[in-house]
């Protein structure tokens, strides 16, 4: 397995989280995974273990590269793990970019990691059953295989899975840099890594791979469309055959309720007395009058995609109500000083803490009746799998991962319930969704009910690990 990011090593979003669970759990499972990284600067070489082994010449441009091979593990050494060391593109303040640009060499860095990758996991007689990418960051690996690769005896044998996290990062370079990939011409093609007169590294992934997937069954749907495809939906609906999509997991012991050590009390579907302590402990850290009102949620990157500006129309009409609302976010400025008027307005109401803040988050799905997360587009979503977890109902936009994991009530359907969603991504639609959740809430009998069963889900990583080895061993049957 091949990525650019993994818990608890190298982190910038969801990416990781995956990465960092998954090869651990098809270890837990009897499978032999190994998982290749960037040795970037910011790894805690202690925490993996991490020792240098090898020195390699790794061909780049017509002049071979020296990089050199640390080797260590992660998962309490269940899973080994190769890092890929060249100082001068790894060892930096950050993973892709700096100060809202990325780094002008990102393809260099990447081309040089794929590569090395695919040398240094050369075994003879032992070649690996699957090479398993993600995203565009590694995307050149699937190529590779497909290519420089095919007639190799170490990897001759090797399917290829492509995990898409999200279509909206494709890894697009002018064509100008394509040399330095290191593949002939005759590959930039429409049909393979030329798009719109760019390099686009995603598209060559999507291409190449024996087999697709992304993070949801919904999503996987979407992107075959204009709507949500970022140009690449012709593509997927011509391999839809070859396409799945597999919800992530959550790390079932970080978010527990039970145990949760950022939270003043515990609880679980047995017993929910500490939900109410949760409660009022959140009132009285935010600031916000300690009494029984429903309590809302919000803990978001404050982003389009996030369906925000539909929360910035409803708010002010919200909070007319008899209701709290707690906020956690970072993101868009204008999102920033809309929030912080807000807050100044209905200051018994609404509390806004702008920033990252890993502990308040789990305070906040710990303390919350209601959780907004009403994403335009979702490729699979922790934020709501947490609050159904923790008993915090969501109120989701159908679409993506929400659509897949959210039971939405309606009062002619209210037994398999866990959540409320709504389709048009218009305020007033989300406002009426609101209303109705409210209306639910005021039936204590039925609100109980409607949160054990959210908390009785299993979205544990076992679920998800089983359905990624049946998709490697579907594509080692291609
Ligand atoms: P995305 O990766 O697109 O931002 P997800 O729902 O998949 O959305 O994951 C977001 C994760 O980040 C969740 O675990 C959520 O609790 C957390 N999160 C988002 N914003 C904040 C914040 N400001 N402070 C703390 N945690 C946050």
């Amino acid at each position: 397995m091949l990525a650019s990011e993994a818990v608890p090593l190298a982190k910038t979003g969801g990416l990781a989280d995956v990465v960092g669970a998954l090869p651990i759990e098809l270890a837990r499972l009897g499978h032999e995974v190994r998982l290749a990284l960037p040795r970037y600067a910011g790894i805690d070489s202690k925490a993996a273990g991490l020792r240098k082994t090898a020195t390699m010449r790794v061909p780049w441009r017509g002049k071979p590269r020296e990089v050199g091979v640390e080797t260590g593990s992660i998962g309490g050494g269940t899973v080994p793990l190769i890092c890929i060391r060249h100082d001068p593109f790894f060892a930096r303040a950050e993973l892709y970019g700096e100060g809202g640009h990325d780094y002008p060499d990102n393809l260099d860095r990447f081309v040089l990691f794929c590569r090395a990758v695919m040398e240094a996991c050369k075994e003879p007689g032992r070649p690996p059953d699957v090479l398993h990418a993600h995203d565009w960051q590694t995307a050149l690996a699937v190529v590779y295989l497909k290519t420089l690769y095919r007639k190799d005896p170490a990897w001759a044998k090797t399917r290829a899975l492509f995990t898409i996290h999200n279509i909206g990062y494709q890894g697009t370079f002018p064509v100008l840099a394509y040399d330095t990939i290191g593949l002939p011409w005759s590959e930039y093609t429409s049909e393979r890594l030329e798009f719109w007169g760019q390099l686009n590294l995603l598209k060559g992934g999507l291409v190449y791979a024996d087999l697709l997937n992304t993070v949801s069954p919904t999503y996987a749907r979407e992107i075959q469309t204009a709507e949500f495809g970022h140009g690449l939906e012709g593509i997927l609906q011509m391999r839809k055959e070859r396409l799945f999509g597999v919800l992530n997991g959550i790390d079932a012991q970080i978010w527990d309720p039970g145990t949760d050590r950022h939270l003043p009390a515990h609880y679980s579907v047995d017993d929910l007395s500490g939900k109410k302590v949760c409660k009022l402990a959140l009132q009285q850290e935010m600031k916000l009058p300690a009494r029984e009102v429903p309590l809302f949620g919000l803990i978001s990157r404050l982003a389009f995609q996030k369906g925000i500006d539909l929360i910035v129309d409803v708010l002010p009409k919200l909070l007319d109500f008899d209701v709290q609302m707690v906020a956690l976010g970072s993101g868009e400025p204008q999102y920033h000083a809309y929030l912080t008027s807000l807050r100044e307005r209905y200051p018994h109401k609404l509390a806004v803490s702008l920033g990252f803040n890993d502990g308040l988050a789990h305070r906040i799905e710990a303390g919350s009746d209601l959780m907004l997360v009403p994403s335009r587009y979702e490729p699979c979503g922790l934020t709501q799998l947490y609050s159904l977890r923790y008993g915090a109902v969501p109120i989701v936009r159908k679409t993506g991962g929400l659509a897949d994991t959210v039971v939405p009530y309606r009062p002619d359907a209210r037994s398999s319930a866990t959540g409320f969603s709504f389709e048009k991504p218009d305020p007033e639609v989300l406002l009426s969704t609101i209303l109705l959740a409210l209306e639910a809430y005021r039936d204590k009998e039925e609100w109980r009910a409607l949160m054990m069963r959210g908390m009785k889900q299993d979205f544990s990583w076992e679920r998800s690990a089983k359905q990624y080895v049946e998709l490697y061993e579907r594509a080692m049957a291609l």
